[in-house]
């Protein structure tokens, strides 16, 4: 039977219950297919919400959870270690930027955002600096948590909640030509002395719109931020395990942040879990005789066996699988079918960074923006295509094995998305 929100008592995350269509049902997934209970397959075009990097239920991954699962359940993580976790870190420590030395584990991308502001206000408290702003870009996402969401673009997302948010400061997101105003706003706020990080999402800003901006810049922010002592933190929960073209865009970039955030894709998408890392130093002024200077923070599931070791399974794949050369060929897709919407006056930034790629309904093929989002997915929706718009942002964030065919249906179902559009206005 069809779920419905008659029937059912579950409330959906982002969904408006009053005119969401009925809520479909998923009774497996293949691939990179989700499997409805009519038997309908759809094309999972943004990797269920960014999550799914090789392809759903891979196989080595959904062995390590089964094997995993026959000796492990939650483990306390403070007293006691495991495995799963000992061998994830020093993987992982071997592949991020080499001023990583610690990793921290909770279970989502917002705790790990939260993680990475606490160690670097722990960071200036510990060593009695009194520092404590902390700077974000102009449309960045960071989470739903009252902390993340604070540090994230404000607007109708969080209205209700801006009571409970603190203040941070904001530069503005670098358009092209306006790099300089982006740079000059940070130089500035650094130089006041009470800023403790600038936290961004290196390269493309994700829920803001999948807006895109250049490696240089990333250099520049590193220099102002260490001119000044202020920590940068990398929220790499999106652009992290390969959607960005590399395995994380710190590494490819050649950025050396202070803290960096991690989770979506830490498990291949199977299980929540999610790590900060931090440099010696960090870790060190933590590391005290007095126990006040503890970093106070714990989630009960903490580094759970089971999701450590799905990580593990999943390092394990990027080592001995070609991935890098998937990578590369989902990247060639999308350049190759972009191309067809470069002089289409129907849409407007066609952009691409590795695995996304977006492009933007120009509006006035629309005239009621607020609504194209809603109609453009029930479209995609009767096409078996998920592709889920923010706004007049049409992306696309296909796990590392779709096919050609796969893109060309998902392709082609953008193609004739405007004119639908369009004449279902008329
Ligand atoms: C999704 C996302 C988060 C939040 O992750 P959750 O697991 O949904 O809490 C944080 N930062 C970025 C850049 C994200 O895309």
């Amino acid at each position: 039977m069809t779920c419905t929100e008659k029937t059912s008592p579950v409330w959906h995350p982002f969904s408006q219950h009053k005119l969401e269509p009925a809520f479909k049902k998923i009774v497996t997934t293949e691939g990179a297919y989700l499997i409805d209970d009519d038997g309908r397959s759809v094309l999972d075009a943004i990797s269920s919400w960014w999550v799914i990097t090789h392809r759903h239920r891979h196989p080595k991954i959904t062995e390590a959870i089964r094997l995993a699962a026959e000796r492990y359940d939650q483990i306390i993580f403070a007293e006691y270690t495991h495995e799963p976790a000992e061998e994830f870190a020093r993987g992982l420590i071997k592949l991020a930027p080499r001023e990583m030395a610690h990793v921290f584990y909770t279970d989502s991308g917002s705790t790990a955002v939260e993680v990475a502001l606490k160690m670097a206000l722990g960071f200036f408290h510990n060593s009695g600096a009194k520092r404590s702003r902390v700077i974000v870009m102009e449309h960045g996402y960071h989470g739903d948590t009252i902390g993340t969401m604070s540090a994230g673009e404000r607007g109708v997302f969080n209205a209700a909640y801006t009571p409970l948010l603190f203040n941070v400061d904001t530069i503005p997101f670098p358009k092209p030509g306006c790099e300089q105003q982006t740079l000059d706003a940070l130089e500035r706020l650094c130089r006041s002395g009470d800023v403790a990080a600038l936290l961004i999402e290196p390269l493309v800003l994700g829920a803001g719109g999948m807006k895109m901006y250049p490696a240089h810049l990333l250099a520049e922010f590193r220099r102002i931020t260490q001119r000044y002592g202020t920590l940068l933190i990398a929220d790499e929960v999106m652009t992290g395990w390969g959607r960005t073209g590399s395995l994380f865009a710190c590494t490819a970039t050649g950025l050396m942040p202070d803290i960096l955030c991690l989770s979506k894709g830490i498990t291949g998408g199977a299980l929540p879990l999610a790590v900060t890392l931090c440099t010696a130093e960090i870790f060190d002024a933590h590391l005290s005789e007095d126990r006040r200077r503890t970093f106070f923070h714990s989630s009960s599931y903490s580094a759970n066996p089971i999701a450590c070791a799905a990580a593990v399974a999943n390092l394990r794949i990027w080592r001995t699988e070609p991935v890098s050369q998937r990578i590369e060929t989902v990247a060639t897709m999308h350049r190759d079918r972009l191309a067809r919407f470069q002089s289409d006056p129907r849409f407007t930034n066609i952009r691409q960074q590795g695995t996304i790629a977006a492009l933007d309904l120009a509006a006035d093929s629309t005239g009621y923006l607020s609504e194209v989002g809603p109609r453009l997915r029930t479209f995609f929706r009767h096409r078996d295509v998920l592709i889920r718009p923010l706004g007049n942002v049409i992306y696309l964030m296909p796990p590392y094995c779709v096919t050609e065919a796969d893109m060309d249906k998902a392709y082609n179902a953008i193609d004739e998305a405007p004119d639908f559009i369009l004449s279902a206005a008329r």
